[in-house]
C-alpha cells in the first residue's frame, strides 16, 4: 500500500497550538483530503468554505494547501449542486456494499 501523506495545517491556529480542537478538525479535513482525488478536495475545501462564510476560501487555502481560487471555484461548482460536472463515480473493482436494490430481492 502507498504511504499516504497528510498535509500539516498551514494556519495560524494550528501553528500557535492554542486549540486541540480546531487543531483536530484541520487534520481531520486534511486526512480526509489525502484520500480523495483533485476534483473531490476542491470540492470539500469548497464545501468547508461555504460552512465557513466570509473569508473562507483564504482560512481553507491555509488549511489545505490549495489554491485560493480552486477552492473558490470549487465553492461555485458546489453551490450550483455541481451541475455539470461528470457523475462517473471512481471505484474500486469489487469495492463497495451491494446496492439496497439488490438486497431488498434477496
Ligand atoms: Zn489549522
Amino acid at each position: 500500500m502507498d504511504a499516504v501523506v497528510v498535509r500539516a495545517c498551514g494556519c495560524a491556529d494550528c501553528q500557535g497550538g492554542e486549540d486541540d480542537r480546531v487543531f483536530a478538525e484541520h487534520r481531520r479535513i486534511n486526512v480526509l483530503l489525502s484520500r480523495m482525488n483533485e476534483q473531490q478536495r476542491r470540492w470539500f475545501a469548497g464545501h468547508e468554505s461555504l460552512r465557513l462564510g466570509f473569508g473562507g476560501d483564504v482560512r481553507m487555502s491555509q488549511v489545505t494547501g490549495l489554491n485560493v481560487d480552486t477552492i473558490a471555484r470549487g465553492r461555485s461548482e458546489v453551490s450550483q449542486d455541481l451541475a455539470g460536472r461528470p457523475t462517473d463515480r471512481v471505484r474500486l473493482p469489487g469495492g463497495g456494499r451491494p446496492s439496497v436494490e439488490k438486497k431488498i430481492r434477496h
